[in-house]
């Protein structure tokens, strides 16, 4: 542990500190650093499944809204690759997943600031500076910074039911790529109704010879319900909406957070088109397919597996009643959580937390702690009830890594000033060419 301390210490890799790291490499004089336990930038791999797309526009990338200039716009990495004529001819719907994951992985590979196989252990405060003990097979020892930038991601979630089924009979959503060949032939439930759930059931369809014998699909959602994608929710993802979400108090966030849901977490249009076209083409033109039961407004309130036979208690919200399910694997396709990362464990008790046990995050995404105020803990992907619904998306990346920036240079290095949302989210009406802000018409 030699030298000053880095301006910048960022725990994890994940596409939102890489796009913090992007930006900062257009700012000369701050000495930033990431750290990422993998040994390679590899995004979601366990949901890597075929055909699967993105779900924002690759506009949306690391950098560009912020920084169009940058060289590592997803612009730059498709004019690098010598697919940007092949890319345009494609006009893809949607940009497949793989293609952004490899936009990300190529940034990656080439951003100087970034340490791969390196898994923080632990993070203590003293002697004016953050130290960071790190593991892994490229480790070089202790690191010191001035401040942090937590990437650390959510946790894949498991519902309590989960905990009485066997392990070997049931698998998340996250681990997906890499367990569902092992369900040929069984009886499979998918508990979850939002995207990864749909992806899973959809994949499980067109798996020919290898299918399950029977994919049972249960959603507490009232439907199968489509991401509201549509320009006005749209308006939520931006940094207008961010700041009048932010005025508002707590518990009214979170009421209008829940009310959003399917604003982040629907299901894709094309990926309901093509699930129905599948289920139309098994019931009456391959009917040599896997059975398929569709469970929508169904919560499982609970699971056991008595006699090695699983059962998952389903309460229907539709018409109230009670039913069972006997499934030999089940999938989770039930979400993902904010954890405190447990290398924090040190400073937990230093940290404000909400009732969640997320960080309280000031509007430029520093925690609320009780050290010196220029040491600072930028939280990334940990403000859903602070920030709102675009912060575990990538929709407002590349702003949110320029707020940080400029809060860490402590100067405008990206200037994030925009004019008035279209959209008066809060205050008085207004009315074009008048001072007058009340309302005439009352
Ligand atoms: C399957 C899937 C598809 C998605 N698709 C979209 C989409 O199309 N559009 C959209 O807007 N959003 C999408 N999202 C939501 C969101 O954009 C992603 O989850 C995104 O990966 C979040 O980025 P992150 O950097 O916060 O976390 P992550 O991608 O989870 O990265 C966190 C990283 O931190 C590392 N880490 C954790 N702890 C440590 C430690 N102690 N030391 C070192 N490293 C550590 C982890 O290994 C991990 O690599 C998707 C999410 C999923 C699950």
């Amino acid at each position: 542990m030699t030298g000053s301390p880095l301006d910048l210490a960022g725990i994890g890799i994940g596409p939102f500190n890489l796009s913090l790291a992007a930006q900062l490499d257009a700012v000369d004089d701050l000495d930033a650093r990431f750290f990422e336990r993998k040994p390679a930038f590899d995004w979601h791999p366990g949901m890597m499944l075929p055909g699967v797309s993105l779900q924002t526009s690759f506009l949306k990338d690391l950098v560009t809204a912020t920084n169009p200039t940058s060289p590592w716009s997803f612009m730059a990495y498709l004019v690098a690759q010598k697919r940007f004529y092949e890319f345009l001819n494609a006009d893809f719907p949607a940009v497949p997943r793989r293609e952004f994951a490899q936009y990300l992985a190529w940034v990656a590979a080439r951003l100087p600031s970034l340490r791969f196989g390196t898994a923080i252990r632990e993070v203590s405060f003293g002697d004016g500076a953050f130290t960071l003990a790190c593991d892994g097979p490229r480790a070089e020892g202790a690191v010191r910074a001035r401040n942090l930038a937590l990437g650390v991601g959510l946790q894949p979630y498991r519902p309590p039911f989960a905990a009485k089924l066997p392990a070997a009979r049931q698998f998340h959503a996250a681990e997906a790529a890499f367990a569902l060949d092992r369900t040929a032939g069984l009886r499979v439930a998918v508990v979850g109704g939002g995207q990864s759930g749909a992806e899973i059931v959809l994949d499980f369809l067109g798996r020919g010879r290898d299918a399950p014998a029977q994919v049972d699909w249960i959603s507490r959602r009232p439907n199968f319900l489509p991401l509201d994608a549509s320009p006005f929710t749209n308006e939520l993802f931006t940094p207008a909406y961010v700041e009048r979400f932010r005025d508002l108090p707590e518990a009214r966030r979170r009421a209008v957070v829940a009310r959003q849901q399917l604003a982040g977490d629907g299901i894709s249009a094309e990926t309901l088109q093509a699930l129905y076209r599948r289920l139309y083409a098994l019931r009456h033109l391959e009917p040599e397919g896997p059975g398929v039961g569709l469970y929508p407004h169904r919560e499982v309130l609970d699971a056991d597996a008595a006699g090695g036979r699983l059962r998952l208690v389903m309460r229907n919200g539709f018409d109230g009643s009670l039913a069972f399910l006997h499934p030999e694997v089940v999938v989770l396709a039930t979400g993902y959580r904010y954890a405190l990362p447990d290398c924090l464990a040190p400073l937990r008790h230093r940290l404000a937390l909400d009732g969640d046990g997320r960080p309280l995050l000031a509007a430029d995404f520093t925690a609320r702690w009780d050290g010196p105020d220029h040491h600072r803990i930028f939280v990334l992907n940990a403000g859903l009830t602070s920030h709102g619904i675009a912060e575990p998306q990538l929709s407002l990346m590349a702003w949110r890594s320029a707020v940080i920036a400029n809060a860490l240079a402590g100067r405008p290095c990206f200037d994030l000033g925009l004019p008035p949302a279209p959209v008066a989210w809060s205050g008085a009406p207004e009315r074009r060419g008048t001072a007058d802000a009340t309302c005439a018409e009352e």
